[in-house]
């Protein structure tokens, strides 16, 4: 309910947007932050300023982390001994899956769970209409935290294993990123050419159509390793990604993205895939030894 406090430390774009959020829906409020300057809006909006790490962590069953890393997690949470006890420690940073799960031991040796969480929408939607966020740790801290959670964005649940949660925000991030790359490379390449970058845009955004398309029955045939050629084949995207290369350096723009899908492909031949279907790069990817 709006009468369940919650702490946030850590108070970035992302912790001064949750703040916000927590604010609004009229929550209780206890905030930190290391640089203390940082929370002074907040506290004039309303937010009450723990002097110390450890009395923030005393101040709310739920604490929020929203730091740039785990390192600076321990940081801060060294330093408060014994309040750890019996908190439940929600860590919206981002990190390794590795670093996650350590994470969790380290907490739980100081009597706190941890939900690691991966919130997938930058700061000035958090708590808005499209927000949500990734959650791993144990269902029943889950269930009985999901609807203060929820005014961060939509909690969508991956698993007990802490590290899901990092898994799938990096994997969203990981489609995103590579995807804004290979449009400013593109962008470069007719670039080269003369053509201004806003022409390219509507075409560009047609082939993610396309793509995006094909995600559904491409995921399909990876999970049950069906690779028969199905009218793009190894070979031909293969010299298509050989090409790309070959204009790029024509271009005398950069070249690593361009080499980098087409090294999937030739190791694909190299695995014996060229007549089957482009899907077989998923296991020269997730195999790169075989
Ligand atoms: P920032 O990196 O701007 O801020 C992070 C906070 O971490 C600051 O409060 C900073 O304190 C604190 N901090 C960093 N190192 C230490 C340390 N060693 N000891 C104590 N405090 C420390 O992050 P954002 O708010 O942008 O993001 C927070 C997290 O959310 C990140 O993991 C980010 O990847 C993730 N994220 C960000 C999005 C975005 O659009 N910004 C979108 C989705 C996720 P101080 O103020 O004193 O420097």
């Amino acid at each position: 309910s709006a009468n369940t406090p919650v702490t946030v430390i850590g108070l970035g774009p992302m912790g001064q947007a949750m703040v916000g959020a927590y604010l609004d829906r009229g929550h209780p409020v206890t905030v930190w932050n290391r640089t203390a300057s940082r929370a002074d809006e907040l506290v004039a909006r309303g937010a009450t300023r723990a002097e110390t790490p450890t009395e923030a962590v005393r101040a709310s069953e739920l604490v929020i982390l929203s730091l740039t890393h785990y390192g600076a997690m321990y940081d801060i949470l060294d330093t408060v001994g014994d309040a750890l006890a019996g908190r439940v420690v929600v860590n919206l940073s981002s990190d390794t899956p590795e670093a996650t799960r350590e994470a969790s031991g380290w907490l739980a040796d100081r009597g706190a769970d941890l939900l690691v969480g991966g919130v997938m929408v930058p700061a000035p939607m958090v708590g808005g209409e499209g927000a949500y966020v990734f959650y791993s740790g144990s269902a029943a801290t889950m269930d009985a935290h999901r609807q203060t959670l929820a005014a961060i964005g939509r909690p969508d649940y991956r698993g007990e294993d802490p590290a899901l949660a990092q898994l799938w925000y990096q994997a969203q991030l990981e489609v995103f990123l590579t995807a804004l790359s290979s449009f400013a490379h593109a962008a470069a390449l007719v670039g080269s050419a003369g053509v201004c970058a806003a022409e390219l845009a509507p075409y560009s955004a047609e082939t993610f159509a396309l793509a995006a398309g094909m995600l559904q029955e491409s995921s399909n045939r990876f999970d049950v390793g069906d690779h028969r050629d199905d009218g793009a084949n190894v070979i031909m995207m293969g010299a298509t990604a050989d090409h790309i290369v070959g204009a790029s350096r024509a271009a005398g723009i950069d070249l690593a993205l361009p080499l980098a899908v087409k090294d999937h492909y030739d190791r694909a031949i190299a695995a014996g895939h060229g007549r089957d279907s482009w899907t077989s790069l998923f296991e020269v990817i997730r195999k790169p030894g075989e």
